[in-house]
């Protein structure tokens, strides 16, 4: 491709995402297609000559389209919001085209220069701790890892190489085997998959503890599960808060769990996946009230703030532990500059790196902090108003504390009636709602996502909801 053409196709490209996003309302929220669907639509080999640009442009609409779920229109309410907004696409644009791989500093100087800066800048409208900063000057500082899974696990890799050489100190006679055989974490039952998944990643045991009546794992249980490890023989290292759970949106004691894991000398990891970005919102940081226990954070620009995925972001208070956990260094990766300026490949899993905080630093500087803090603040605003409307309808109940955009509700009555209702939402494909369960409670889950997302948009899948609640409960009465 010339470099006319390119001009002339990125053009193309620009009017059709914008028309795309900007229309994206009327489209059907989920598709209609059965699995397989594709395979028809695509010739079985690759081409053997160029094809024409406006074939391809074409073919989004013919090949691509129907089988996308469109997370983006106010019509999506599942999961939790992936973010999305212009100035990221452009700076993924900008990142496309330098395509450098910032493993290490010498490896693109800006990469990882701009990263360190924007986890500062991100850190300070979060209010986090100095100390979880590197403009500090401290022991601490931020990185970008892919995804909240990834950030778990890096934490757990450096909790557990930090409390091996504890362990090794007081007893070197114990072999490294022995001593990972008695680790043990903690985290709430209500915690993330991805918890669960570092443990088993890790190799080491994870407790899943009982939470409070509002789905809270508190101090004292925690510190109870850790008496009786410890009676045990077992080493506690580890433990995660989380601050929304992806099951209801439901925080986590940090400053009870805090105190204990500081006391008991625990790495506490704070997963703030989805809600992190609501404390850009002073009036929503009593959520984090005891972050200054904490040894690591993390949350996801790319769910609420929009910046695009991958951007999860995530600090630590001393990196010495993580960056040793998993420090390899062959030869040619080495360089004279070590030292003076992170090499980020210590901090996470893979060794490639994208250069992901430009999208970050476009969107701050696009949006400034005040959009953003509008953004967050009318989501949550726009959750209220449903919530209301479910409380207005005697049918319905609401399952746990709204907070922020997420709204958990059923109809009073039989988990399978909710089932029933959910089915038929969804299969009707003009919202998109996914379940959940507490215990034995089924409920269903109203998450507002789309950055286009207006109060019309609430009034408009309650009426949907409403219209196939109606269909449903007759049905059930025939
Ligand atoms: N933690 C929480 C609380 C989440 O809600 C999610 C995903 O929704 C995750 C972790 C996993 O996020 P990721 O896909 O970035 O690994």
């Amino acid at each position: 491709m010339d470099p006319d053409s390119f001009k002339d196709y990125a053009k193309d490209m620009a009017e059709y995402i914008t028309d795309y996003l900007e229309n994206i309302r009327d489209r059907r929220v989920l598709p209609t297609v059965e699995p397989g669907y594709m395979k028809p639509l695509l010739p079985s080999e690759a081409p053997k000559s160029p094809e024409q640009w406006k074939d391809i442009m074409a073919d989004i609409e013919r090949v691509i389209m129907p089988g996308v779920t469109h997370w983006h229109s106010p019509k999506f309410h599942a999961y939790f919001p992936t973010a999305q907004s212009y100035p990221a696409i452009l700076a993924d644009m900008l990142s496309g085209a330098i395509a450098c791989i910032g493993f290490t500093w010498i490896a693109s100087p800006a990469c990882t220069e701009i990263e360190v800066v924007m986890l500062d800048w991100l850190g300070k409208m979060l209010d986090l701790p100095k100390e979880f900063l590197a403009c500090s000057g401290g022991r601490g500082g931020g990185v970008i890892q892919g995804t909240a899974s990834e950030a778990t696990l890096v934490a757990l890799l450096g909790a557990k190489a930090k409390k091996i050489r504890q362990v090794k100190e007081q007893h070197p006679d114990w072999t490294e085997n022995e001593i990972i055989s008695k680790l043990v974490a903690y985290c709430s039952c209500q915690a993330h998959s991805s918890v669960e998944r570092a443990g088993l990643l890790g190799g080491i045991k994870f407790r899943q503890l009982e939470v409070d009546e509002k789905y809270k794992l508190r101090g004292d249980t925690m510190a109870e599960a850790i008496r009786k490890d410890k009676e045990q023989g077992l080493i506690p290292f580890y433990a995660v808060a989380t601050l929304g759970t992806t099951v209801n949106c439901a925080f986590d004691r940090l400053d009870e769990m805090g105190i204990v894991a500081n006391r008991e000398d625990v790495w506490l990891h704070v997963d703030a996946a989805y809600a992190g970005s609501a404390f850009i919102c002073p009036e929503f940081r009593y959520l984090m009230k005891g972050i200054e226990l904490a040894d690591s954070f993390n949350f996801n620009p790319h769910k609420w703030m929009l910046v695009d995925f991958d951007c999860s972001t995530m600090w630590l208070k001393d990196l010495t532990y993580v960056i040793n956990a998993f420090n390899v260094d062959p030869l040619y990766l080495k360089h004279d500059m070590q030292g003076s300026a992170p090499d980020y490949r210590h901090w996470q899993i893979p060794l490639g790196r994208r250069f992901r905080a430009l999208k970050l630093w476009f969107v701050l500087r696009l949006y400034g902090v005040e959009n953003l803090q509008k953004h967050v603040r009318s989501h949550i605003a726009q959750a209220h108003e449903f919530e209301a409307l479910v409380l207005s309808d005697p049918r319905f109940e609401i399952v746990g504390e709204v907070l922020m955009g997420l709204v958990c509700f059923r109809l009073k009555g039989s988990n399978e009636l909710n089932e029933i209702l959910l089915k038929r939402i969804n299969g009707a494909g003009n919202i998109h709602l996914v379940p959940s369960k507490i215990k034995d409670t089924y409920f269903l889950r109203f998450a507002v996502c789309s950055r286009f997302s207006k109060s019309k948009d609430i009034q408009y899948s309650w009426k949907e909801i409403k219209l196939r609640t109606n269909e449903v409960l007759e049905e059930q009465s025939l």
